[in-house]
């Protein structure tokens, strides 16, 4: 089987790791964590960065540091993993889903735009209001899918209109940048996932990114389960234990050595993916927004199956009969039955490129030959 998308393991790990078994520093604070902190805050450009046990966890935080509480409402892509949803509802908060752009998946800005003129209204505090729920809205959480950067830009000026903060779900995006800025350093706060299908992997872990320094501060303490002081076991308020730990952190100082080349290996496959498929009449792909710098950490395509007259459901469980890992988008979130209650606007394009998505094997370290046996199969199978 050639599988979609496993991690790359050839670089300090072992030594890494062993360090941490050799000095007895394997649990929640350690020397690689504070220096996998500041590397990856060095390396995309913010301020500060708090390491957290899961991307998940990490949204769930910057949602809460953001302001978020019970019955607020967040602004969230239809098209993402369930996570970015779940992050919301542990907040007790409302998601309400936002359509992206068919070109280039990402969360549509005129959309948000549109929906939060037309339907929300100023409140006398200067808050932006849902006038069909009543509720507030405090964020909105642009999610930059595939290794493509949202329009990011576009997002911060209308969400700066309205009075929401943003926070980035940049889970999908290290080595992303808009310009000349890494994504997840826009908004008031962003996230990084370094889960082992990611572009690099602490096995699990994530992280949380922001310039401001009170909120970096909150985020360390409400993750260290809201320790007031350093001896007595003394707390305010309802804290989380969501911290990193030195092992983890270890692997992804490893790994993080070791990110441009990963970087590389991807954008080598998606040229390699897309010479040898594009003359497929039914085959097309999603683009990056003009001023993106992709590291297309899931290599996707679109088929027209409404032309092509097949199904997506079809073809996918041939090519894994054919031991070719792929997947399809993830489920449309408004369609979701647990999420059936929540508002959506408009939601068009989401819905056509979960028929038409297919997600193909990228593994930083897929072969030539299984780049060429991915691509030959799929002109086998997609054609007139
Ligand atoms: C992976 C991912 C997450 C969650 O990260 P975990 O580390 O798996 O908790 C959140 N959002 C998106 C878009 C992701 O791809």
């Amino acid at each position: 089987m050639i599988p979609l998308s496993v991690p790359h393991l050839s670089g300090n790990e072992w030594k890494y790791l062993k360090e941490c078994l050799d000095t007895q520093w394997v649990s929640s604070v350690g020397p690689f964590v504070d220096r996998f902190e500041k590397e990856i805050a060095e390396y995309v450009g913010s301020k500060y960065a708090v390491a957290v046990v899961n991307g998940t966890s990490a949204l769930h935080m910057a949602l809460q540091i953001a302001g978020v509480q019970e019955n607020d409402e967040v602004l969230v892509s239809d098209l993402t993993f369930v996570a970015s949803v779940n992050s919301i509802l542990y907040c007790n908060a409302k998601p309400v889903f936002m359509d992206v752009d068919y070109t280039s998946c990402q969360m549509d800005s005129k959309k948000v735009e549109a929906f939060l003129t037309e339907e929300c209204e100023k409140t006398p505090d200067g808050l932006c209001r849902n006038k069909k729920t009543g509720r507030i809205i405090k964020v909105l959480m642009p999610v930059h899918i595939l290794g493509f950067s949202a329009e990011i830009d576009s997002l911060i000026t209308v969400a700066k209109r309205f009075n929401i903060k943003v926070v980035e779900d940049s889970a999908e995006g290290l080595g992303v940048r808009f310009y000349d800025k890494h994504v997840g350093t826009f908004g008031d706060l962003g996230i990084l996932s370094f889960n082992g299908n990611k572009i690099i992997t602490c096995g699990g872990g994530g992280i949380i990114l922001t310039n401001d320094a009170s909120y970096a501060d909150r985020a360390k303490y409400l993750t260290t389960q809201a320790k007031n002081d350093p001896i007595e076991f003394d707390h305010n308020e309802m804290g989380y234990n969501y911290r990193l730990t030195n092992i983890q952190a270890a692997l992804g100082v490893a790994q993080l050595e070791q990110l441009q080349g990963f970087v590389e290996s991807k954008l080598k496959i998606a040229k390699n993916y897309e010479e040898n498929l594009k003359m497929n009449p039914f085959i097309n792909f999603p683009k990056p927004l003009a001023g993106t710098i992709p590291t297309y950490w899931m290599y996707t395509i679109l088929v027209n199956f409404s032309e092509f007259g097949r199904k997506r459901q079809e073809i996918i469980k041939e090519l894994i009969d054919r031991k070719i890992g792929v997947r399809p988008f993830w489920k449309p979130a408004h369609t979701l039955k647990y999420l059936s209650g929540f508002q959506s606007y408009r939601i068009e394009n989401t819905i056509k490129l979960y028929e038409n998505g297919i997600c193909l094997p990228c593994s930083v370290n897929l072969t030539p030959e299984d780049q060429k046996r991915v691509c030959e199969t799929l002109n086998s199978l997609i054609k007139t």
